[in-house]
């Protein structure tokens, strides 16, 4: 099946055409920054072709216009795209698995919205969009936080009054659900039925673990944000909730300033005052700069601890598994996060971890109890595989 996968966020919208059989692209590309100046599109062809179309973008319709322009070009129109898959962030309590677009369920991407409120409301608005240009292309709603959905509830529920968690919805939600559901299945057709128990790493620029038996998830590290857990790119992950009050009350900061000092000026960034990006923490830290190797140190300790706590929730476990941008691509984040298991028994061997390649492959020492795996995310056609079970035929 041909599906288009749209990834919406307030600024940007991403895209990919792709087919699920042959999972060949046929085109991607991102629209960036709509609604401000300078925006473009950066569109990409499977033959090799790229372009950058500096067009203004006043909103996501013109946008998705654009989009369909270019796909039209491309050699294809509206009656070659078979389906459309939406990423929405947060699906609230009501998106267990993903779901055909109705009004319905439209209305309940926006009513969860508050939760997520810098990208469902543009996500819905991208739907709604779609869904009155083309009317004989079928839309699907693929919620990241889908696959936490079902997490046990002594896993999902906050120690807090229960007149509040019910008012509010507080809850564990987690995120990066889609690609953690990847990842499993791809080390499932990997290891076959070996792997029963796998604690699934998404270390990206966002940073999540995923605790899975046998398809299922039992705990996840990111909470009613993306906020917890892992230490990101410019996220602090999980820190004491009362230094909140305590930047509030004795800092002197309001409260959206809190929010933009947790989310887009901590993490990495802030430990290493450097860079947010991996690979010029590396640079520093191999170049002798002692911020650089705390912020190394500190993401190795904290990836460790949390992995063990996933391991915890497993009662064991058989597999784990890098992805993502740094998982994929750092030979030395692998290596100094699977260090601090070695007490656990997980143990790489080193020339296995240094192959580079697009594939899943196994990085572990033959005597590893656990198995390690290195398995490139692609978000984009497990939402296309979602679409295909719900409108293909
Ligand atoms: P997101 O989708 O959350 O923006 P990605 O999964 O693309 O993030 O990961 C981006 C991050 O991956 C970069 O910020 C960088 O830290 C890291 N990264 C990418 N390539 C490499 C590399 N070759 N070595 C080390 N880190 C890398």
């Amino acid at each position: 099946m041909r599906v288009l996968v749209i990834n919406a966020g307030s600024s940007s919208l991403k895209y990919q055409l792709l087919d699920t059989k042959s999972k060949e692209v046929f085109a991607k590309g991102n629209c960036e920054r709509i609604g401000i100046d300078g925006s473009f599109i950066g569109h990409e062809e499977n033959d090799g072709g790229k372009q950058k179309l500096e067009v203004e973008l006043p909103d996501h319709k013109t946008a998705i216009k654009h989009v369909f322009d270019l796909l039209a070009q491309a050699g294809f129109d509206t009656e070659a795209i078979e389906g459309i898959g939406h990423r929405v962030v947060q699906g609230g309590w009501y998106f267990p698995e993903s779901k055909v677009v109705t009004d319905e369920t439209l209305g309940w991407v926006r009513e969860v919205a508050p939760l997520a409120p810098l990208h469902n409301y543009a996500e819905a608005d991208v739907i709604e969009i779609c869904r009155n240009m083309f009317p004989s292309i079928g839309n699907v709603i693929v919620a990241d936080t889908s696959f936490h959905y079902d997490i046990p509830e002594k896993a999902w529920r906050y120690a807090l009054p229960r007149d509040v968690v019910d008012r509010l919805h507080i809850r564990k939600y987690g995120a990066h659900g889609t690609s953690h559901r990847y990842i499993w299945r791809t080390t499932r057709e990997f290891l076959g039925g070996d792997v029963h128990k796998l604690v699934s790493c998404h270390l990206g620029s966002g940073a999540s673990l995923s605790a899975i038996e046998d398809g299922r998830d039992k705990d996840t590290t990111m909470g009613l944000t993306p906020l917890d857990g892992l230490i990101m790119g410019t996220r602090c992950g999980t820190i004491d909730p009362a230094t909140v009050c305590y930047l509030v009350r004795e800092g002197g900061y309001s409260i959206d300033e809190v929010d933009t000092m947790m989310n887009k000026q901590a993490g990495m960034l802030a430990l290493s005052g450097r860079s947010s990006d991996s690979r010029d923490i590396e640079e520093g830290a191999a170049a002798g700069d002692a911020n650089c190797q705390m912020a190394l140190d500190m993401f190795y300790y904290r990836t460790g601890q949390l992995i063990a706590e996933m391991a915890q929730s497993l009662q064991g476990f058989d597999a784990m598994a890098f992805s993502a941008g740094i998982g994929e691509n750092s030979a030395t984040m692998r290596a100094g996060v699977a260090q601090e298991l070695a007490w656990l028994g997980v143990k790489i061997d080193p020339e296995l971890n240094k192959v580079r390649s697009d594939e899943a492959r196994l990085i572990s020492a033959a005597d590893s109890k656990v198995k390690v795996l290195v398995v490139p995310t692609n978000e984009e056609l497990m939402i296309a595989y979602d679409v295909e079970a719900l409108l293909g035929r």
